[in-house]
């Protein structure tokens, strides 16, 4: 690595919701400038108005914060490198292909689109790739071919014209780059890429490099699908003069859909259930995809199962805190195969996030109105409750559909429960049980669980007989979090009550 202080940059398209495999791009971004104690920029790249995309862009700011990726250098947070946008830069582009004409490295290309049409189909004709290289060039309309009064004039007229690249014949092009090593392209692999375009505004390769070049960026850190570009890249900074400060390139690999067939697209997620963008959009046509926001996701989850996706640690960890994954990043652990989406471990990091979430952050994830419903016997309450059933789900919205006891008496007694483990024997000891309780006031998890071994050793019972019933009795189903919690959170007024309740419904007696 050079000794230049580390400078990446994020630098979406604003064409729509930015997709989960872009939100994995600026994580491991933002995670390797952080290591580096770099900057981590954000860059719009808006040159290509016809896809712009209204909220495009608000969208991608939105998602970066909730993700928690604070962005040092952008639009809105300004920088020395600035403007971060780049239809706000359209003055510096021209500047440099117009330079790279007057070296010979580019050159003006006044071909109609029926002429372009004509070349490849007489290209195609004789089994040729259909390419504006260096061979076909010469017999088109540039100015390559056409004398340079001829040019002049055509300019001079306000003829239409693009600026195309001129790439070498037959030219080896050597890279290296972090995860995948050297790679080797032929030049004649290669067309000759328009630089500046009919409307005067730059390409994407153009504005690229431009803009990696000027804002000092050391690192470009992208997906895979910009990997045949890069050699397109590559003679751009060799002509341009820059090949010294020239960016070090990772390209990282594709996420793929979850049977490892095919890269994770926009549709799969509604197609197989599971958000592809981070947080929901609508269409300026109305149509709405889902986010992982709206979905309960907890942020942090979100970020661990990404990084995770096409990245390893030197151990077997699989929690990592924001900060833990900034310190055990590096590059050159992320793997050079696609990485295979898989949403039950999205949703184990969900669990695993929710697990280490308090009381009262788990009661801001609830549904307000939900919230508000469940506060008949106080927030604090409502608090515990959400704390002790938080084990037994991924979403904090999952939790107080099943705790619906925990608010008032139970609305439905199990059958099974009540078919093979109430009879007169439990009945009479669950009584007997509860009553010993109330009695003598033991309102605490703990000592109503050793008073159960007590009971059970004092009547020659298993404790195991009355534990399931004495559920049953409370909450009404088999199964739930740990009991004597459950007991102690329920407090021994209501149980006294819920044992009438069952004693009258179902009696044994
Ligand atoms: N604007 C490109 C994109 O939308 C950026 C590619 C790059 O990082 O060079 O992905």
């Amino acid at each position: 690595m050079s000794n230049r202080p580390v400078r990446v940059r994020f630098a979406p398209s604003p064409t729509g919701p930015l997709h989960i495999g872009g939100v994995r791009t600026a994580l491991y971004n933002y995670a390797f400038a952080k290591k580096n104690k770099g900057k981590f920029l954000l860059r719009i790249e808006d040159t290509d108005q016809k896809r712009f995309v209204e909220g495009a862009e608000d969208y991608i700011n939105e998602s970066l914060k909730w993700l928690g990726m604070k962005v040092d250098e952008g639009v809105r947070e300004g920088g020395d490198y600035g403007p971060y946008k780049q239809s706000e830069r359209m003055d510096k582009y021209a500047e440099y292909a117009h330079k790279l004409i007057k070296d010979d490295k580019a050159y003006y290309a006044f071909d109609t689109p029926e002429e372009l049409t004509e070349m490849r189909a007489k290209l195609e004709a004789n089994n040729m790739s259909a390419k504006y290289d260096a061979t076909s060039r010469m017999s088109m309309k540039n100015s390559l071919t056409l004398s340079e009064d001829e040019v002049k004039e055509r300019l001079e007229n306000g003829d239409n014209f693009i600026v195309r690249i001129k790439l070498p014949r037959n030219e080896e092009i050597r890279f290296h780059d972090v995860i995948r090593g050297w790679i080797v392209f032929n030049s004649s692999q290669l067309d000759d890429k328009v630089l500046l375009k009919e409307d005067g505004l730059p390409t994407y390769h153009l504005a690229n490099i431009v803009d990696d070049h000027l804002m000092e960026i050391t690192h470009v850190i992208r997906g895979e699908e910009w990997l045949p570009s890069a050699p397109l890249h590559i003679m751009l900074y060799r002509y341009l003069g820059w090949e010294d400060t020239m960016p070090e390139f990772a390209h990282l690999p594709l996420l793929l859909k979850p049977d490892g067939k095919g890269k994770l697209s926009k549709r799969d997620g509604d197609r197989l259930g599971f958000p592809v963008f981070p947080l929901e959009w609508k269409s300026p046509e109305g149509e709405i995809s889902s986010g992982y926001r709206e979905k309960g996701y907890i942020p942090e989850a979100v970020i661990n199962m990404l990084a995770l996706l096409g990245w390893h640690p030197s151990d077997n960890q699989e929690l990592f805190s924001m900060d833990e994954l900034v310190q055990a990043f590096d590059l050159e652990r992320v793997s050079k195969s696609g990485a295979k989406f898989d949403v039950d471990k999205a949703k184990w990091f969900n669990h695993q996030y929710l697990m280490q979430a308090s009381g009262p952050e788990l009661l801001a994830m609830v549904d307000n109105e939900l919230a508000l419903k469940h506060k008949v016997r106080g927030e604090e309450y409502l608090i515990k409750v959400l704390d002790l059933l938080k084990e037994k789900v991924n979403f904090a919205s999952e939790i107080l559909p099943l705790g619906d006891y925990f608010f008032g008496l139970p609305s439905t007694y199990d059958e099974k429960v009540l078919n093979k483990k109430w009879n007169a024997e439990t009945a009479e000891h669950i009584a007997a049980y509860i009553t010993d309780l109330v009695t003598e006031n033991k309102d605490t998890a703990e000592v109503m669980e050793s008073h159960l071994t007590s009971y059970a050793e004092t009547n020659g019972i298993s404790k195991g007989m009355l534990m399931q019933p004495l559920r049953w009795v409370i909450s009404g189903q088999a199964g739930g979090p740990p009991i004597f919690e459950m007991l102690e959170l329920i407090g021994l007024e209501s149980m006294a009550k819920r044992l009438q309740v069952v004693q009258e419904r179902f009696p044994m007696a």
